[in-house]
């Protein structure tokens, strides 16, 4: 098999340089927290795919599932001749997601197709424009959604000009925004809509319930509740982008639960197929439905395989427990990344929820932040056998994601090496 330092040679001469990798280690196989490169370096996972892996890599019932599907037929396209396991996704998405009105569910390839549907469907049931998204968003690399994301670099610098009638409001980021709580942060927030777009013209608000590449940015308490009740009495559809959050990854199947909040349309991704390409819009059947026949679809949405490998992944959440495994994840890691905070005055703070937990990284005794120190820390895990990732506006925030099927002794090895990076 070639090496790592071989394959890195012939991607240099074959991959556009734009795609960028956090390690140059080439990957044989991976499970449960550990990813194995090709020369038999081992790394402990704290990045499950970007929140994609969360049943583990190869998860026993998702391989089992693709298998039979494979064997059975691998596309005939939905929109062309229908099979069971996309519609039994969409009923598992209704009955999991919150609310407990009438749901319906479409099926697209990836994150940002998701949001963009949102948005087109959001548009198309209330016939308004204006799309409200928040400062340090992130919702996809298409145009719409470069619209949509916050930071310039990398996702947006010279790939412009972006799509309209987006506008972009303050979030709740209470070490940023003197510890605003969550209505006052939330009144302030919606006077700017009201003043600057006007709340007749805005067809949707969608939020990250908590921010995943802005920085793992959790609102103050109440913020979201604010929000869905300003967005219920203005004819506004609030759509939760879930597609970081959701699957379990921060303690509940999805972080609007936490605070009882009811969007009226879900995105989801990641975590949804155990791995495989798969993207969801869940909400209010009456604005699902409200797009005429043949409005939504795509060659590939809710492909056979990915379905199986999404209804094995749920049930292996369900059978594992996996929420209440990212609870523990989160009270052993929190633990350890609060003491690490404690003996280092560069971390100014430890935040995130289940196993979503972030470190922000400052210049000691102020708020600027660090990325020097952010990456340099990064390097050190990667170095060590840890792989983890950075995120934030401003490149400063450490970020754990590991998958939610990592054993107690990987989980504890990773947070040994973190520690150890902090010196
Ligand atoms: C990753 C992500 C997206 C985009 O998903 P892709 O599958 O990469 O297109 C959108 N929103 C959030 C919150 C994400 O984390």
């Amino acid at each position: 098999m070639a090496t790592s330092e071989e394959l890195h040679k012939r991607r240099v001469e074959a991959v556009a340089r734009g795609v960028g990798s956090t390690i140059p280690a080439y990957v044989d196989r991976a499970g449960g927290g550990t990813i194995t490169d090709v020369d038999g370096r081992e790394w402990i996972d704290f990045a499950a795919g970007i929140a994609v892996t969360n049943v583990g890599n190869s998860a026993p019932r998702v391989v089992e599932a693709v298998r039979a599907q494979v064997e059975r037929f691998t596309h005939t396209c939905f929109m062309v001749a229908p099979y069971e396991s996309y519609v039994a996704v969409c009923e598992q998405l209704n009955a999991l997601t919150p609310g407990g009105f009438e749901k319906r569910s479409a099926l697209f390839n990836s994150g940002a197709e998701a949001v963009e549907n949102a948005v087109k469907i959001a548009r198309h049931a209330t016939g308004r424009p204006a799309v409200v998204v928040f400062d340090h968003a992130y919702h996809g690399r298409t145009n719409l959604t470069m619209a949509l994301t916050a930071k310039n670099m990398p996702y947006k610098h010279r790939f412009g000009p972006f799509a309209g009638e987006v506008y972009r409001v303050p979030m709740s980021y209470p070490l940023r925004d003197g510890g605003l709580d969550g209505a006052t942060a939330a009144a302030r927030s919606i006077e700017m809509i009201e003043k600057q777009v006007g709340a007749e013209n805005v067809a949707a608000l969608l939020i990250e319930p908590i921010q995943g590449e802005g920085g793992f940015v959790v609102p103050a308490e109440g913020f979201l509740p604010a929000l869905r009740e300003w967005a219920t009495a203005a004819g506004v559809v609030f759509v939760a982008d879930e597609i970081q959050t959701g699957f379990c990854r921060t303690g509940d199947w999805f972080a609007c639960e936490h605070e009882g909040v009811e969007p009226d349309l879900i995105t989801l991704a990641k975590g949804i197929a155990g791995g495989l390409p798969l993207a969801a819009v869940t909400g209010r059947a009456d604005l699902m439905d409200a797009v005429h026949v043949g409005g939504l679809g795509g060659t590939y949405g809710g492909n056979p395989i990915a379905c199986a490998a999404a209804l094995a992944s749920m049930e292996t959440m369900r059978e594992l427990d996996l929420a209440a495994a990212a609870r523990r994840i989160g009270a052993v890691m929190g633990e350890r990344l609060r003491a690490i905070a404690a003996g280092d005055p560069r971390v100014v703070e430890v935040r995130g929820r289940g196993a979503m937990l972030a470190m922000e990284i400052v210049v000691p005794g102020t708020l600027t932040p660090d990325p020097a120190a952010t990456a340099a820390i990064s390097a050190a895990c990667h170095a060590a056998g840890l792989l983890t990732l950075t995120c934030g506006t401003y490149g400063n925030v450490l970020r754990f994601l590991p998958p939610l099927a990592i054993s107690d002794d990987e989980l504890g090895r990773g947070l040994d090496i973190l520690a150890a990076a902090f010196g």
